[in-house]
Formats: structure tokens, C-alpha cells, sequence
């Protein structure tokens, strides 16, 4: 059995769900989503502050605190978040128009959610450099 390291633990069995990271309650069924999508490791809800008319998180099912911890071993979960983000752009009808995939990491990025989430950003003109 695969032993959860350290800012990771498996929220698949709602091993986490007692902690206060409102995205493995989430996953846990403990707090409401909109949910979008799910797959083997991941779900996709829709953000409660929308940035665009399009804007969905993908995470995965356990407890990862963000992008600086994933480590290699690390891929298959991250593909199958990403594919689900691509599913979700193809539900949303903005696979075709373009969407922006967001990994925001420390204070800098603005990130807020201690629990890894891509975000999925479509249906409006992206701006470059980001704000
Ligand atoms: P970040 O700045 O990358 O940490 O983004 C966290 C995102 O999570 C923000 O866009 C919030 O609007 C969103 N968020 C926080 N709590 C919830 C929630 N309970 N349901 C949906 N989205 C949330
Ligand atoms: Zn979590």
C-alpha cells in the first residue's frame, strides 16, 4: 500500500476529510460543489468566484498542498487531471476557442486553497502577461 508523504494523504477514502481543507471535504461529500467532472484521481467543480465565463478547478482526489510538492512519481495523477481538464473544456464548448490552464503556487501567484488545483479558464480573450 502506497504510504501517503508528507502534505499528501488519500482523500479518495475520505482518509482526510476530517482535516480543514475545504477542498478534501469537498472531495468527501462534507461541503457542496458544483461538480463538473470526475475521473480516477480527480473531480472538477466550478470556482464559487468565477474570473471568466468559463472557470473550473480540477483536483486531485487526495491531498496534494500544491504544485512545489508534486514529485515524479506524481505523473499519472497529474495527466489525469489535465485530461479531465480537456474534457471539461470540450463540455463547456470552449475546447475549440482556446482555455488558459493555472497552476497558481505561493503568496506571489495569489494562491489561497492550500490543496493543488488546475484551474480552467475559457470563453473570453485571455490577457498576456496575466494581471
Ligand atoms: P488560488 O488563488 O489558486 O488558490 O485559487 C483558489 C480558488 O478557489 C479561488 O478562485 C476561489 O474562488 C476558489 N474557491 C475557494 N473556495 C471554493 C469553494 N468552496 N468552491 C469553489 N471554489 C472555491
Ligand atoms: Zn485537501
Amino acid at each position: 500500500m502506497r504510504t501517503p508523504r508528507a502534505g499528501q494523504s488519500d482523500a479518495v477514502s475520505g482518509g482526510d476529510a476530517s482535516n480543514d481543507c475545504i477542498f478534501c471535504r469537498i472531495v468527501a461529500g462534507e461541503l457542496p460543489a458544483d461538480i463538473v467532472g470526475r475521473s480516477e484521481h480527480a473531480m472538477a467543480f466550478r470556482d464559487r468566484n468565477p474570473q471568466a465565463p468559463v472557470h473550473v478547478l480540477v483536483i486531485p482526489r487526495r491531498h496534494v498542498d500544491n504544485a512545489a510538492t508534486v514529485e515524479p512519481d506524481g505523473g499519472p495523477e497529474l495527466a489525469d487531471m489535465v485530461v479531465l481538464a480537456r474534457r471539461v473544456a470540450e463540455d463547456e464548448g470552449v475546447a475549440e476557442s482556446g482555455y488558459r490552464l493555472v497552476f497558481n503556487v505561493g503568496e506571489d501567484a495569489t494562491n489561497t486553497v492550500p490543496h493543488l488545483h488546475l484551474h480552467v479558464l475559457g470563453g473570453r480573450r485571455m490577457t498576456w502577461p496575466p494581471g
